[in-house]
């Protein structure tokens, strides 16, 4: 094939190059992905001022010979997609073809890559190659990315902010890090190092580099199998918690996939360990026969179906599940090293550590060096305990600010929150009832009337007999109007017409997505919380016991319903520190 006529396709591809290349974020994609098929151990990628400048991606690959060098340009040239089934079986790459004849096309390329001791040069100005030659010999690729857009003054306009674009490649580069912890990994962007992985191939590691030691101590080993999936991975605590799902990561086969289902399902699990609407850090790779998936391939993501997906939903949800049902999950407060404390202000010594992990995860972390951490994360490890045993024994003493009561026991001091606890213990047991209920109902005394809009009261017609399997005796009575007659018995003593309302409300405003369980569980939440004790009520020594030990009998003793933790711990080492007893 001559030059010129790859040149004529290059020019051709400026068209086609907005389809594919629309952000820097896309060419470091397609210049990572080629390094790994190229099974390069080490890839750097280098940006100045976040790619739009420069995007130099290093590695130390099988590298090309002079004419696949200048091949590799032309439409089509990929080594990638051999077969159409290919397409279905995701250990391939997937899509693509075109990507780099179209980033040529639109940039001022410079190639250099050396294969058998021979290396070749190549530089490409807006598709037009202006120069092929040897070069010294060396291994692997470097691809170097001047200039984007340069010559589609169009496209450049449309490129979003440095900070934009700098974020979308870290979580590119965080991500395809994370699906291989066997790569050695580094991100820099003007010479700042972003990310940088060892590539030993420890997944823990990996997440330590991109999420920092204080989430990595905090993350649970999940492992997993059933006839047709194996999963394994890590999932954080539940005081992780983040703004964004951007942290639930799922591979198949450690490739990254979204699936948006399955991040649904892994946050169900945490389900009253923490707040619906935060989310925890996840890593889970799904090994599974590519002939059970369907790859749908994009050039900017890939959709994946699964056969056999509520086997493998179950599979997650329940590994998980009984990861932090069998641990002790009470929050301990953090005492930095004496070191650091010295250096600070004494208001900084000590904070939550769920507070402290509230920032935006649209801030990329500047990884420090860890060196000295690192071998300390391998041995993290989280007792498991019996279900019963997880609320360690503990010895109220009284209650500060008519809310928190004060415990300890041989290993330092707890803060419960009474009405969390309470509310946690009521929980359980309304859920309890509500799941197994009994024939028994209470008649009104004087029967209740409600009046409704047509709206409200058309929606509660249609649902008068899922009310009534409840136990509930209500009948349609004049225009917009209910009478209630009588209700079932597990509804809190002094509050029942409140309750009632307030069930008929959950009723009305129930979701499109309604089902029996997330009713119950709304019901009993809600209830729980009108029957807890508030702040400021007074308990005596024995009900503070009593409480302790009907929370130990929880199945989640941690969390009230709504995921907020029931109580927190300073250790006794920890006391000893902050009143420099020890640590010198
Ligand atoms: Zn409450
Ligand atoms: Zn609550």
């Amino acid at each position: 094939m001559s030059k010129i006529k790859i040149m004529d396709e290059l020019l051709a591809n400026k068209i086609a190059a907005g389809e594919v290349v629309e952000r820097c974020a896309s060419v470091v994609k397609e210049l990572v992905e080629n390094s790994i098929d190229a099974k390069a151990s080490e890839i750097k990628i280098e940006l100045i001022e976040a790619g739009t400048k420069q995007i130099k991606v290093i590695d130390n690959g099988n590298g090309m010979d002079k004419e696949d060098a200048v091949l590799a340009f032309g439409r089509h040239a990929t080594s990638k997609i051999k077969t159409e089934e290919d397409l279905y079986r995701i250990e391939t790459l997937g899509f693509r073809g075109e990507a780099l004849a179209s980033i040529a096309s639109v940039s001022e390329i410079v190639l250099k890559t050396c294969n058998n001791n021979v290396g070749t040069l190549v530089q490409i100005n807006g598709g037009k190659i202006i120069n092929i030659s040897n070069d010294e010999a060396r291994i692997g690729t470097i691809m170097e990315i001047n200039n984007l857009f340069y010559n589609t003054p169009a496209r450049l306009k449309h490129m979003k902010s440095l900070y934009t674009e700098l974020a979308s490649i870290t979580d590119y580069v965080d991500k395809i890090a994370l699906s291989h912890p066997e790569i050695r990994f580094t991100l820099t962007n003007n010479n700042n190092v972003i990310l940088n992985t060892d590539g030993t191939n420890n997944l823990l590691k990996t997440i330590n580099a991109i999420y920092g030691i204080n989430i990595t101590k905090k993350m649970l080993e999940i492992k997993a199998e059933d006839d047709d999936y194996i999963i394994n991975g890590y999932v954080s605590l539940p005081e992780i918690q983040r703004s964004s799902r951007n942290t639930i990561i799922t591979l198949v086969n450690n490739r990254v996939v979204r699936n948006s289902e399955l991040n649904r399902i892994i946050n169900d699990a945490y389900h009253s360990y923490k707040p619906d609407n935060k989310y925890p850090v996840v890593v889970i790779n799904i090994e599974v026969d590519p002939s059970l998936v369907d790859v749908n391939v994009h050039p900017t993501k890939m959709d994946i179906k699964f056969s056999k997906f509520e086997e493998l939903k179950e599979l997650i949800f329940k590994t998980i599940k009984n990861k932090l049902k069998n641990i002790t999950l009470i929050p301990q407060i953090e005492i930095e090293k004496e070191e650091v404390i010295n250096n600070k202000p004494l208001y900084k010594e000590f904070k939550l550590n769920f507070d402290e992990i509230k920032e935006d995860t649209e801030n990329y972390i500047i990884n420090e060096d860890l060196s000295n951490e690192s071998q300390e994360i391998l041995t993290y490890n989280y007792e498991e305990k019996k279900e019963k045993e997880r609320l360690p024994i503990m010895y109220p003493i009284g209650v500060i600010h008519g809310t928190y009561i004060i415990c300890q026991n041989e290993n330092g001091m707890y803060l419960m929150d009474q009405h969390a606890a309470k509310e946690r213990i009521n929980y359980e047991i309304c859920l309890n009832k509500l799941s197994n209920p009994s024939d028994d109902k209470i008649k009104l005394l004087i029967p209740l009337t409600l009046e409704y809009t047509n709206n409200e009261y058309i929606i509660l017609s249609e649902n008068l007999d899922f009310l009534n399997n409840m136990n509930f005796d209500i009948e349609q009575f004049g225009i917009n109007s209910v009478i209630v007659k009588s209700h079932p018995t597990w509804l809190p003593v002094n509050n029942e017409i409140n309750s009632i309302k307030k069930v008929i409300d959950l009723v009305i405003s129930k979701e499109k997505n309604f089902n029996l369980a997330t009713f119950r569980d709304n019901l009993a939440s809600t209830m729980a919380c009108k029957m807890s004790i508030k702040g400021n009520e007074k308990i005596t020594l024995e009900e503070m016991e009593n409480l302790i030990n009907d929370l130990r009998s929880c199945d989640n003793p941690f969390n009230c319903p709504h995921g907020r933790p029931t109580i927190i711990y300073y250790s006794k080492a920890d006391l000893e520190k902050l009143f420099k007893r020890s640590g010198f």
